[in-house]
């Protein structure tokens, strides 16, 4: 699979969107968004009024940034998206949003989506108890989350916990530090997804 190797915070110049692929240094004034907010290279000043096509390709661009999966991923996701009862665009975020990666990182359980990934399919990542290596499992309603215990212990571990204890998660997730266990409480909708995204435009780029 090809996998794009530049540091991560470049990606979030090229999609003018804080991405988290390493996780918390979005948050900082390391992230090359806060200093320089325009795309990289020499013309990258030039505001470019994107439109039609393009501006379809750059908002698929950066969703599929910000979850970290490949194109073929995505598209595969899209066409079960298309296939849901519903609004396509919706269904698309919020199956994106259920996946297991987003979830163990956005209970804190690991600095970036990548690196969840990784925990999951080195198979550290347990659901209700068993084992789970697929990154894309879609959590359901009361779903529990737990970790093999030696990576808890780790250290490693340690310095993620400290990290995000402290973090603010979302109203459908919950999570346990003392005993190291996430619960998903319900599950998610249009509204808890936060990256900034116009849906329809990713619609269109898969409707040619
Ligand atoms: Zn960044």
């Amino acid at each position: 699979m090809a996998r794009y190797q530049k540091p991560d915070c470049r990606l979030c110049r090229i999609e003018r969107t804080k991405l988290f692929l390493k996780g918390n240094k979005c948050l900082t004034d390391k992230c090359p968004l806060e200093k320089r907010p325009f795309a990289p290279g020499q013309h990258g000043r030039l505001r470019k009024r994107v439109l039609g096509y393009a501006l379809q390709l750059r908002e698929k661009q950066k969703l599929k940034r910000y979850y970290c999966m490949s194109e073929k991923q995505f598209r595969l996701f899209f066409r079960r998206a298309e296939k849901e009862k519903g609004v396509t665009g919706e269904n698309l975020l919020v199956m994106l949003e259920k996946r297991l990666d987003n979830v163990v990182y956005t209970l804190g359980f690991a600095l970036s989506r990548s690196q969840a990934r990784q925990m999951i399919t080195h198979g550290q990542v347990r659901v209700n108890d068993r084992k789970v290596t697929v990154p894309s499992y879609q959590v359901k309603e009361g779903d529990l989350i737990s970790l093999k215990e030696k990576l808890a212990q780790s250290e490693k571990f340690k310095e993620i916990v400290e990290t995000n204890k402290t973090k603010t998660i979302p109203n459908w997730l919950q999570v346990d530090w003392d005993n190291l266990q996430g619960k998903v409480v319900s599950l998610p909708t249009r509204q808890d997804i936060t990256i900034p995204v116009e849906e329809h435009l990713i619609v269109e780029f898969y409707s040619k």
